[in-house]
């Protein structure tokens, strides 16, 4: 059995009154969940979002036309441990709620058509989650010299072809910290529905990048869920199936 220890990431970063990040636990407030990063928070999160009215939906749903007024978008990136994604979408499934989950097609960390990792995502399908491509083909060209263009072709391609079904959408592999995203590439182009981020540029954008709300100054998707002076009508939630755990240890069992 493997496991990876996530105790020794740094934790999220708060505001201090003079506007400045500090490293530590986010202080528990009066009346307001403690905020960590285990399947008994998250389930807070989705039912704080619930009860604050937002509707919560996967990524091809939002690229339609909609009428809802709150959307909070569910999106995760599986950059290491598909384990770690199927666990989650049966966590978000027996909560009643639907999310995208970006497979890569690259990686030395796991193959999606390997024995071990293919159920897993054919299982995530099943519970009618959404499969996107995580896409790197920049990153690729770099290292190949081939065409960025024929190569996103390719994985788009060969993920279809792995799954046995037709993908929706794409999103960029590290697309938050470097220019490997794609440079106005239009989906269609591709046959796609949406690009990720170009699809999600009318919401706010939150993330758990290694365990930092980073984009949020440090404050936990639930503070700006309960924020009634914020009041944001759409957020995107990022997340990293890795990050979250099921148990209070904070030691993921893969
Ligand atoms: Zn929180
Ligand atoms: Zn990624």
């Amino acid at each position: 059995m493997c496991r990876i220890e996530l105790e020794d990431l740094e934790r999220p970063k708060e505001l201090t009154r003079a506007g400045r990040s500090a490293p530590h636990l986010i202080r528990q407030e009066k009346g307001i969940m403690p905020c960590d990063f285990s399947y008994d928070h998250y389930r807070e999160i989705i039912e704080t979002a619930k009860r604050r009215g937002y509707r919560v939906m996967q990524m091809r749903e939002y690229a339609r036309p909609r009428e809802d007024s709150r959307i909070l978008l569910l999106r995760h990136d599986i950059d290491i441990h598909p384990k770690c994604a199927e666990r989650l979408a049966r966590f978000e499934r027996d909560l009643g709620v639907r999310s995208t989950y970006f497979v890569r097609v690259h990686t030395n960390l796991y193959n999606p058509f390997s024995y071990d990792v293919y159920p897993l995502l054919r299982k995530i399908l099943e519970m009618e989650h959404e499969i996107g491509l995580h896409f790197e083909n920049v990153d690729f060209s770099h290292t190949t010299g081939e065409d960025a263009s024929l190569i996103l072709r390719r994985e788009i391609d060969a993920l279809q072809a792995i799954l046995g079904v037709k993908i929706t959408g794409m999103a960029a592999h590290r697309d938050l910290i470097s220019a490997v995203s794609n440079d106005g590439t239009n989906p269609s182009e591709y046959g796609l529905a949406y690009e990720a981020r170009a699809v999600t540029n009318d919401c706010m954008f939150v993330s758990d990048s290694l365990r930092q709300w980073t984009r949020t100054e440090g404050r936990c998707v639930c503070r700006v869920l309960q924020d009634t002076h914020l009041d944001v009508p759409r957020i995107c939630l990022l997340t990293h199936p890795e990050f979250w755990y099921e148990r209070p240890s904070g030691v993921q069992h893969l």
